[in-house]
């Protein structure tokens, strides 16, 4: 029988109502006759929780115990939704992530999947099961140790598990009702799109929009699977949501496809290193072995051979930056005067693969931001996006000005 996956976030399963909202949609997929992966994400908040009593145990928490506490929470909804279905007289079982099991890297908190034998799942469905409920988020190391994929990594379970079963579609349904040009949450104007290519769902998902995470995207990209976006909480016809596709599949596109944000972020500056061969190396190889995420680098100008080297972290990585920086100092591999985090900055993004034809779009961004009175901390660009790092408070404002300036209410 055909396979289907449908993944369902953790507004979708917030109660024992959502889930049998879930359930029932779940329901009318196996009538058509699929064989239905359900992959569930834990309870919205809940992994949060989660996090919380993880860091406050531990600031510097041991990875592999952060991960056995906040996979949990996917537990609890795959049995809840396979006992849902039973209830509805659907042939449904529940399996965590090494009971597959998803084979991953041991990057504990952000782990790759490597393999998901599909033997034990197929073997079930040829028994006459016609759902299998995978907890997302989760797998297992090669020490067989419990991995998770990174904070909204269940979309990336059903990416995989699609590819793995070559199954016919992975809906993913979530609290919008499909990819919007920006977050409608804090932009009203913001509009469904119909389609979106790969290149810039996975540019904008890296750049914040977390409406998909950015492996999954890769994934489907990489795998070729038809990627759909949809609500979990309206009827859905065939054709709702959006689709996201090859950029050939899409008629007609804008310079700019949408416009995203991250909250998270923190500008760390090191104030005067001494300005010499090996010094990024020296600074940011610590870093790296500390696992934090480095995003934007800049390095200031020379004077009397020191500078200011200025880079950009995920908020919560800073108490490990700053050790890691100290560190190095007390090592004598980096000299530096102080080490300054600010912790209140946003990156703001837009997005488009019309930009590697159109010119503009950059002079453009600095001047709506310039009109707004909003000062420009660090930019860093690429092909088909232009980032830049600017005080958190205005950052709902960029966002709402960079979208009527590039007129993306009209986009579809
Ligand atoms: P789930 O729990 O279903 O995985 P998430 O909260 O992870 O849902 O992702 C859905 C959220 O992503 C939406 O509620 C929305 O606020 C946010 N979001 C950010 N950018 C976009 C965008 N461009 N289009 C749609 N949603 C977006
Ligand atoms: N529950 C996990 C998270 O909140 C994974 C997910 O929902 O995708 O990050
Ligand atoms: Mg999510």
């Amino acid at each position: 029988m055909p396979v289907l996956v449908m993944k369902f976030g953790g507004t979708s399963v917030a109660t024992l109502d959502r889930i049998k909202r879930a359930a029932k949609r779940v329901g009318v997929e196996v009538s058509k006759g699929y064989d239905v992966i359900v992959i569930v994400s834990a309870m919205s908040g809940e992994t949060n929780k989660l996090v919380g009593f993880v860091e406050e145990t531990s600031p510097l928490f041991d990875a592999r115990e952060y991960d056995a506490v906040v996979s949990s929470g996917e537990n609890v909804t795959a049995g809840l939704m396979a006992l849902t279905l039973q209830e509805m007289d659907v042939p449904a079982r529940s399996w965590q992530g090494w009971q597959v099991p998803v084979k991953t890297t041991s990057a504990h908190s952000s782990a790759r999947i490597e393999d998901i034998p599909p033997e034990n799942i197929t073997r079930k469905f040829g028994e006459g099961m016609r759902v299998a409920v995978v907890a997302g988020f989760q797998g297992i190391s090669p020490e067989g140790r419990i991995t998770t994929l990174g904070r909204g990594g269940s979309d990336t379970t059903a990416v995989a598990f699609a590819a793995a079963f070559g199954a016919e579609r992975c809906d993913i349904y979530t609290d919008v009702d499909g990819v919007y040009t920006t977050d409608p949450r804090i932009c009203d104007k913001a509009r469904k799109l119909d389609r979106i290519a790969f290149e810039e769902m996975l540019e904008l998902a890296s750049l914040g929009a977390k409406v998909l995470q950015t492996r999954s995207v890769e994934l489907a990209m990489r795998y070729k699977v038809k990627l759909r976006v949809l609500s979990s909480f309206e009827e859905q016809s065939d054709d709702a949501g959006t689709l996201v596709c090859d950029e050939e599949d899409i008629m007609e596109s804008n310079v700019v496809a949408g416009v995203a944000y991250s909250r998270d972020e923190a500008k760390m500056t090191l104030v005067s290193v001494a300005d010499r061969p090996g010094i990024a190396a020296a600074i940011f190889t610590p870093l790296s072995e500390a696992g934090v995420n480095v995003d934007m680098i800049v390095q200031n100008i020379s004077e009397e051979g020191r500078t200011d080297m200025t880079f950009s972290c995920p908020t919560n990585q800073v108490p490990r930056a700053e050790k890691a920086m100290i560190d190095a100092k007390a090592r004598g591999d980096i000299n530096f005067h102080d080490i300054v985090a600010d912790t209140a900055v946003a990156k703001v993004s837009v997005v488009g693969i019309g930009m590697r034809s159109h010119t503009g779009v950059a002079a453009k961004m600095f001047q709506v931001l310039a009109k707004e009175g909003i000062n420009i901390k660090v930019i860093t660009t690429s092909e088909i996006k232009i980032s830049v790092l600017i005080d958190r408070k205005y950052m709902e404002l960029a966002v709402q000005a960079l979208h009527d300036a590039f007129e993306l209410e009209k986009a579809s």
